[in-house]
């Protein structure tokens, strides 16, 4: 990390650029108070000395953390005031004061029960419409999501998302699964996803972070926070910070049953929010598998401080192709984010 004096003119910055890009490393380049220049790449190849005596540098310094772009602590360098990142679509705001609902099915099935669904989010409080359409699926024999049937299908499931989420204006979601699908779903969406099996796959992390729209970065089951910092910061390294972190529980341990599909970490939430600057949702859907277990979850996390849920959401849960067991309908939502707003409200005057 080097660190620019403040009155460094833009020719000695360009000039450390260029020095740095000599040595096959990238220059990650924010200007605050004080320029700071993060080097992207292999660290075995930053010529420390030379950087550290070119005209301009305050300071140059090695930085161990290996989610440095991402880091709270790091942040500080170059933006002391910046104490969380607020991304903003339309009236949205994520990472504000004032937690997100995300809701809608888990796939979408049609355009009349996706349309259905989003006005049922809508009515209930939500703020982002959610809804699959390349489904990663455990069994070649399941319903793939109607991204599976052809290029055509696909766009024509984006374009519906796209409309319903314009007609009750509520900026929409969907996961990409694959590489060859980052360029047309960037087209439809405003946040694209990265489940959890995709967490370390460095090639999609990095081709859906260039699309610069804001990512739905999904912790794996068995990523530990470190890891899942790591790999986040993939998106970060291409000039992307519009991260939103989503705590989606991990593997639950031991033999014999137990009795939740994976144990939601309500803990790595405010964890995650002490190591990064970035907006942390919580998913009590997949964190639990189980629909009547997502209120109590919901009101843990948001006790625990998420920047906000993710919730899949059907007007009648029993007919969803995928995840049926853990969706809740539009009115449930409505009382679990009245309840959510409440739980906020009590925390938020008892913190000040
Ligand atoms: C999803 O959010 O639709 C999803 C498939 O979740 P996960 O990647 O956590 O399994
Ligand atoms: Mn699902």
């Amino acid at each position: 990390m080097i660190i620019m004096r403040p009155e460094a003119t833009d020719r000695e910055i360009t000039e450390v650029v260029r020095e740095t890009t000599k040595y096959g490393l990238r220059a990650d380049v924010t200007r605050g108070a004080s320029t700071v220049i993060n080097l992207v790449g292999d660290q075995n190849k930053v010529p420390f000395s030379h950087l550290a005596v070119l005209p301009g540098v305050k300071e140059a310094m090695m930085v161990d953390t290996p989610y440095r772009l991402i880091s709270r602590e790091y942040a500080g360098y170059y933006d002391q005031e910046m104490r969380r990142r607020v991304i903003e679509i339309n009236d949205v705001s994520i990472g504000g004061d004032e937690p997100v609902y995300i809701a809608g099915p888990c796939a979408v099935e049609s355009r009349q029960q996706l349309f259905k669904i989003a006005e049922g989010v809508k009515k209930a409080g939500a703020h982002i419409l959610r809804g699959g359409i390349f489904k990663p699926r455990m069994s070649v024999h399941s319903f793939q999501g109607l991204g599976a049937n052809g290029r055509e299908q696909a766009e024509e499931a984006l374009s519906w998302l796209r409309e319903a989420g314009d007609r009750y204006g509520l900026p929409v979601i969907t996961e990409v699964r694959g590489e060859s699908q980052v360029d047309m779903v960037a087209e439809y969406v405003d946040i694209i996803q990265i489940g959890t099996r995709n967490m370390y796959d460095q090639d999609l992390i990095s081709a859906v972070a260039r699309k610069k729209k804001p990512v739905l970065y999904k912790r794996h089951f068995g990523a530990g926070i470190e890891e899942f910092l790591s790999f986040a910061e993939y998106i970060a390294a291409e000039g992307n910070r519009d991260i939103i972190l989503r705590e989606r529980g991990i593997l639950p341990l031991g033999k014999g049953r137990n009795y939740t599909r994976y144990t939601l970490d309500v803990a790595a939430i405010p964890v995650l929010m002490k190591e990064t600057y970035l907006p942390v949702i919580a998913d009590p859907s997949h964190g639990t598998g189980r629909s009547d277990l997502i209120f109590d979850m919901s009101c843990a996390a948001i006790a625990a401080g998420a920047g906000g849920l993710i919730i899949e959401t059907h007007y009648n849960p029993e007919e969803s192709p995928v995840d049926s067991q853990q969706m809740i309908t539009p009115d449930e939502l409505k009382e679990l984010i009245d309840t959510c707003r409440r739980i906020r409200g009590i925390i938020a005057s008892t913190r000040k």
